[in-house]
């Protein structure tokens, strides 16, 4: 089997990020959820064009799909790349955005603390699985929320960060409290730094295109 689809490595040691989310629950939701999408994602393409495709290329061609095949293809590929975006969302460091990010979170909310409300917001209203998300369309921020392995990058949305609110996401940690594992993770290891690279992504599409 040529496995084309990896599970990329977290940018932190499994237990960096505890209290807030544990290293046991790391060890279920990345090394086994997360590593089970990949795999089945992986054992899903074998032999058909999507083996030859980068990961949001599948995203994009099977979002929507009702061919049971596509659908079973794209709950998998999203899943792979909503997690690879969540991971990377979230740091045990301290950091900041930038100024552009900065006045866009001021226009569009008023403050951060109003953006973190509404995003917990969107992560608590969701029913069922899914994931809340803080997204750009031509520099205009904005709260989304999907369903299940939904991601706004299939509507060619530009995402800046989400937050997983999968049961798998918080249950260890935090039971059937959701808020609190919102309230937790919105209030302590979002990464700034990588909304604001998001956002300046979308400002700079040749620089976009080339990556
Ligand atoms: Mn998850």
């Amino acid at each position: 089997m040529s496995a084309p689809f990896k599970l990329a490595p977290l940018p932190w040691d499994d237990d960096a990020l505890a209290p807030t989310i544990s290293a046991h629950t790391i060890s279920f939701h990345y090394h086994k959820h997360h590593k089970a999408y990949v795999d089945m994602l992986n054992t899903l393409v074998e032999g058909t064009p999507y083996a030859d495709m980068k990961l949001e290329e599948i995203v994009h061609k099977t979002a929507g799909a009702t061919d049971p095949k596509d659908k079973k293809i794209f709950n998998n590929a999203g899943q792979v790349w909503n997690h690879d975006f969540y991971w990377r969302s979230l740091t045990p460091a301290k950091t900041e955005g930038d100024a552009t990010l900065d006045s866009a979170i001021t226009a569009a909310f008023g403050s951060k603390d109003a953006l973190i409300a509404k995003l917990a917001e969107a992560g608590k209203d969701q029913f069922g699985s899914g994931w809340a998300w803080l997204v750009s369309k031509d520099g205009k921020l904005s709260i989304d929320k999907t369903s299940n392995a939904e991601t706004p990058m299939a509507k060619g949305v530009n995402c800046l960060l989400t937050v997983d609110v999968w049961e798998h996401a918080y249950y260890l940690d935090y039971q059937n409290a959701r808020p609190k594992y919102l309230e937790a993770v919105l209030g302590k290891i979002i990464n700034w730094e990588f909304a604001a690279q998001n956002l300046a992504r979308e400002n700079n599409p040749v620089r976009a295109a080339a990556e």
